[in-house]
C-alpha cells in the first residue's frame, strides 16, 4: 500500500543526495512531490530519472524572497502542504582558529536562517495533522574537530525544532529530525578538502561507525519516509540518529 498517497511534500536540497533519495521514495509511495535546490542543471539531470507527479523549483534557502517563491509556487500548484522537508545544508570545515565571518555567515545563513524561514512561509499552508522534518546531523552531539561553526548551525537547528514542536502543537503537526551520521553523498566533495583528505577523512569516520561502515542516503530516506507516515503517528519532537550507532558510544 502507497504510505504516502496524495500527501504533498515539499523537500529543500533535493537535488542530490539524502534529499533526492527520499524525494525518490516520496514518489514511489504516491506523494506529489515539490523538489527544491540550487542548481537548475542538476535538476535538468535528475528530472530525467524521475518518474510521478512533481516539480523542480531552484531556490536558494538562504534568499528569503527564494523561500517565499518556493512556498508560493508549492501551493499555487498543489494547494497545501502535508509534508515539509527541510534538508538542504553545507558541511565546509574549518578550525576554530580560521573561522571567517563569510563561512560562519554562510553556515548558518543556509543552515538555520533557511529552514526556519522557510518554515514560517510554509506553516500556513501546512494541512492540521501534517509533518515537518529538518535534516540535521549528529555532530551536535559529538566534538568532530573542525565542525565547530557547522556543529553549532546544527545545534541551533535542533533548539528551534523544540520550540515548533510546541507552536503547532493545537494544529496536530508532528514535528522530528533526522540525525545522520556519516553517509556516502556529495556532501564530502564540497567540504573544501582535497580528494585524499576527504577519502582519509572517511575511512577516519567508518572506523568510528559500531556497524563499520558509511551509511546511504536510501537509508535515511527510509527514516523520513516513516517519520512523515502515519506509521510514525505518536512520534513527536524527537532527533532519530541515522548513524549506525556512532552517536551512542
Ligand atoms: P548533498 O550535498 O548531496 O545535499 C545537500 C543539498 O542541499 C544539495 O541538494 C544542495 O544543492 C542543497 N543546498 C545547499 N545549499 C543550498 C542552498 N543555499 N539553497 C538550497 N539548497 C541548497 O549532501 P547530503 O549529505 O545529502 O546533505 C543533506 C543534509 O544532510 C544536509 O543538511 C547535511 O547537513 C545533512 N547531513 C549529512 C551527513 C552526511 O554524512 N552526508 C551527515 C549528517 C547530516
Amino acid at each position: 500500500m502507497s504510505k504516502l498517497k496524495n500527501k504533498v511534500a515539499v523537500i529543500t536540497g533535493a537535488n542530490s543526495g539524502i534529499g533526492l533519495a527520499t524525494a525518490k521514495l516520496y514518489l514511489k509511495e504516491g506523494a506529489k512531490v515539490v523538489l527544491s535546490g540550487r542548481r537548475k542543471e542538476a535538476f535538468d539531470e535528475v528530472a530525467k530519472n524521475l518518474e510521478g507527479d512533481f516539480i523542480t523549483v531552484v531556490a536558494d534557502v538562504s534568499i528569503d524572497d527564494d523561500n517565499k517563491r518556493l512556498i508560493k509556487v508549492a501551493t499555487d500548484k498543489y494547494g497545501k502542504i502535508d509534508i515539509l522537508f527541510l534538508n538542504a545544508g553545507i558541511a565546509p570545515v574549518t578550525p576554530t582558529t580560521d573561522i571567517t565571518v563569510e563561512h560562519y555567515n554562510e553556515i548558518f545563513d543556509i543552515n538555520v536562517k533557511g529552514p526556519i524561514l522557510t518554515t514560517k512561509e510554509a506553516l500556513p499552508h501546512i494541512n492540521d495533522g501534517g509533518s515537518i522534518l529538518f535534516t540535521n546531523s549528529i555532530v551536535h552531539q559529538k566534538g568532530f574537530e573542525g565542525l565547530s561553526v557547522y556543529s553549532a548551525s546544527k545545534g541551533a537547528l535542533r533548539a528551534y525544532s523544540r520550540v515548533l514542536t510546541s507552536e503547532v502543537r493545537s494544529r496536530g503537526i508532528r514535528v522530528n529530525s533526522i540525525a545522520p551520521g556519516p553517509i556516502e553523498t556529495p556532501l564530502y566533495g564540497k567540504m573544501g578538502l582535497p580528494q585524499d583528505v576527504v577519502k582519509e577523512m572517511g575511512k577516519g569516520f567508518a572506523a568510528q561507525v559500531p556497524l563499520g561502515r558509511f551509511g546511504t542516503s536510501e537509508e535515511v530516506a527510509k527514516t523520513a519516509l516513516f517519520l512523515a507516515s502515519e506509521d510514525a503517528s505518536y512520534i513527536n519532537g524527537v532527533e532519530l540518529e541515522v548513524d549506525g550507532g556512532l552517536s551512542q558510544i
